[in-house]
């Protein structure tokens, strides 16, 4: 067992009925096949998380006791720092911002989001 990969999982089957999830993709208006896009990496907070708190988990059990702590004080990011995205544009922002975005491109994505929606509604040319 992978703690690590596993206590990605917890979270996000823990946070996951609380994502604002859309029911059409913020670039297009599609409604086929929606992702929810977390502008900053679940997977990078929890290891920075885990090293500011100097925590060291050994068991499943444990996981369950700090993921909600985990969850409170990242609300925002995980819950407001998102947007709901079809399959095409999400792997379109992947393509750019590598498989796991790094943190540093959280701020700039959601430009890249706006700018492709312009494009798609004709307000830029
Ligand atoms: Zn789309
Ligand atoms: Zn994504």
């Amino acid at each position: 067992m992978n703690l690590k990969r596993d206590l990605v999982k917890y979270i996000r089957d823990r946070a996951k009925s609380k994502y604002k999830k859309n029911t059409e993709c913020y670039i297009c208006g599609s409604k086929e096949s929606l992702d929810f896009h977390h502008y900053y990496s679940l997977t990078e907070l929890l290891e920075r998380w885990i090293v500011k708190h100097n925590l060291k988990i050994n068991s499943v059990e444990e996981i369950m006791q700090i993921r909600d702590t985990f969850i409170e004080e990242y609300s925002k990011e995980l819950f407001e720092d998102a947007v709901t995205l079809c399959h095409i544009h999400h792997l379109r922002l992947h393509s750019i911002y590598g498989k796991r975005p790094k943190m540093i491109t959280a701020r700039k994505q959601p430009r890249w989001v706006e700018k492709q929606r312009d494009k798609h509604y004709g307000l830029v040319r």
